[in-house]
């Protein structure tokens, strides 16, 4: 039986300010209240991961190795402040990209399940006691169609969720959200 639980976490606008296809270092920027909510979670038991769209590879912005370059430094300003995450799933893909490599739909990509999925698999999760943090709807449809249990979702306080999800407005909503 698994029985890992985790956190999965959109990164943008969830870890790093949402800029819209952020991929130079110098305009990434970290969430304030991230770092301490982050040692919670995982102090709490929960292993955090990252699964995210990134279109904007597909869109021509920016190439895979910009985003591993960026992903190398988040992770390594993560562990400075005492933060491992255990595995970053990106999305390449999109049907309207310009680069044929990477024009197509995408079971990875949110609000399809892929990605919830292969984190599940590969961290042997228990996706019942797991939860889901994002910014966007698509982020929260994905974790429920992997069968995530807690989708938590960080929307402005009069949103109104879909069944199953919970509205949260900020880190300390979430962290109330994951433990209650
Ligand atoms: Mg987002």
């Amino acid at each position: 039986m698994n029985k890992n639980r985790a956190l999965l976490l959109d990164r943008d606008g969830v870890i790093n300010r949402d800029k819209a296809y952020v991929w130079h270092i110098a305009d990434f920027e970290f969430m304030p209240g991230l770092f301490p909510f982050l040692r919670n979670v995982r102090d709490g038991g929960f292993r955090v991961a990252i699964v995210t769209n990134q279109s904007g590879v597909a869109r021509g912005f920016y190439t895979e190795q910009d985003f591993e370059n960026l992903t190398a430094h988040m992770l390594s300003e993560l562990r400075r402040e005492g933060i491992e995450i255990e595995l970053t799933l990106a999305c390449f893909h999109h049907p309207e990209g310009v680069d044929a490599a990477y024009k197509r739909e995408s079971f990875w990509r949110k609000p399809n399940p892929g990605m919830v999925m292969e984190a599940a698999r590969r961290m042997d999760l228990n996706v019942d006691t797991s939860a889901f943090l994002g910014d966007s709807l698509r982020d929260l449809e994905a974790a429920q169609a992997g069968g995530i249990g807690k989708c938590l979702w960080m929307t402005s306080p009069d949103t109104t969720p879909p069944t199953g999800m919970t509205v949260v407005r900020n880190f300390d909503q979430a962290l109330a959200g994951l433990f209650a």
